[in-house]
């Protein structure tokens, strides 16, 4: 596809929170304008924005006139209704296009996408009631962990089903929404590939990273992971093969479970397994503000504008992150004194538990 922004035009974001906000300040120092469509009218992107829609994701109108008012459409979430994706497509240009959205946003779909393309996941079942969650449990035991289908982010949407734990009552506890049963990966280490895919099919990829997560939120991510070059390899072979199976336009991130006793530091490549694909840009990728030569949100408003793509190479030895959930946010100024620190903070206005206020990198010479 030749399709192509040029400098001065509006690229509308769906979704208003860190992610958007981020990539606004990447699309604005490029010469480019954002709309930033949200139904929350505290978020965080409209600070950064010039122009921005408060509405519903299934507001037909709004969504028309924001589609007729920007030069192109992204999004900074997946949980973008797969019918707002489809009647934007139909005004202009959406990327990545609705079909990698509708792949990604649903765990059932996304497990039949990699499983069809020769990608090792989690063993799941497919689980719609109380009868079919027995029978998952029959075949993959316990401990195992129900997920529902959709709308699941940092742990929400997600019960371990116990040794001895009523099964009527774990499903009914997720609503009894439609949902898959996963064994447990034994994983040493969890890593995520976070690369870019531009319009003319080009690939560009960073230092696979490995993540530390606290209560199912990533907490902490380190720049290059520390794998053997044969399992960092694998995943990135993994990610591209992703990436061109979906026709994916934009950055993305895969997240994998190592499998491996030595936590992949062994001789030869550990084995992987994908647990995510994020269609968009994704919260183990913030360390390429400062740490990498193009940002992952300058490398995705490249990539939708139908730029070149930027070079991933790291700056410095080893790059670190840390979230700053809730109050952990309140250490601001003693973070600022810190050496070769960087602070980002998103502007969000209440420091909720559980909540993503701002992250920290580090550098290492
Ligand atoms: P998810 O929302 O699927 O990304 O899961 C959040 C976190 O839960 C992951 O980053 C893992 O730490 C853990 N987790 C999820 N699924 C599994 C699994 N099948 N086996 C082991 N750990 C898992």
């Amino acid at each position: 596809m030749s399709f192509a922004l040029a400098p001065g035009a509006t690229i509308g974001i769906l979704g208003g929170g860190q992610l958007g906000r981020m990539l606004a300040l990447a699309a604005a120092r490029l010469g480019l304008k954002t709309h930033i469509y949200s139904n929350d009218p505290d978020s965080p992107a409209f600070d950064v924005s010039a122009a921005r829609t408060i509405a519903p994701f299934d507001d037909e109108k709004a969504l028309e006139d924001f589609a007729l008012n920007v030069d192109l459409v992204t999004y900074e979430f997946e949980n973008v209704p797969a019918r707002t994706a489809a009647l934007l497509a139909e005004i202009g240009a959406v990327r990545p296009g609705p079909a990698a959205l509708a792949t990604c946003q649903d765990r059932l779909v996304e497990k039949e996408f990699l499983t069809s393309n020769g990608i090792a996941t989690a063993p799941y079942l497919r689980v719609d009631d109380a009868g079919s969650l027995a029978r998952a449990v029959a075949q993959l035991g316990r401990p195992s962990i129900l997920k529902t289908r959709r709308f699941g982010y940092d742990g929400k949407g997600q019960v371990l089903v116990r040794e001895g734990g009523d099964l009527a009552v774990t499903f009914r506890s997720l609503g009894g929404a439609p949902a898959i049963l996963e064994g447990i990966v034994p994983f040493a280490k969890e890593v995520s590939v976070v690369a870019a895919r531009g319009a003319d099919g080009a690939f560009a990829v960073y230092d696979v990273c490995e993540n530390e997560h606290e209560n199912h939120i990533l907490k902490f991510t380190r720049a290059p992971a520390r794998i053997a070059p044969e399992t960092a390899a694998e995943a990135v072979r993994i990610a591209h093969a992703i990436a061109d199976a979906l026709d994916y336009v934009g950055v993305l991130a895969v997240e994998m479970f190592v499998v491996d006793p030595t936590g992949g530091e062994g001789e030869g490549p550990a084995e992987l397994r994908v647990n995510e694909i994020a269609p968009r840009v994704h919260n183990s990728g913030h360390w390429t503000l400062d740490g990498a030569l193009t940002s992952q949100f300058e490398q995705h408003v490249r990539a939708v504008a139908g730029w070149p793509l930027g070079v991933t190479d790291r700056h410095g030895s080893s790059v670190e992150m840390w979230n700053l959930i809730g109050e952990e946010a309140f250490a601001w100024e003693q973070i600022l004194r810190e050496p070769r620190t960087s602070l980002h903070l998103y502007g969000k206005s209440e420091a909720r538990a559980g909540r993503k206020m701002g992250h920290v990198t580090r550098v290492a010479p």
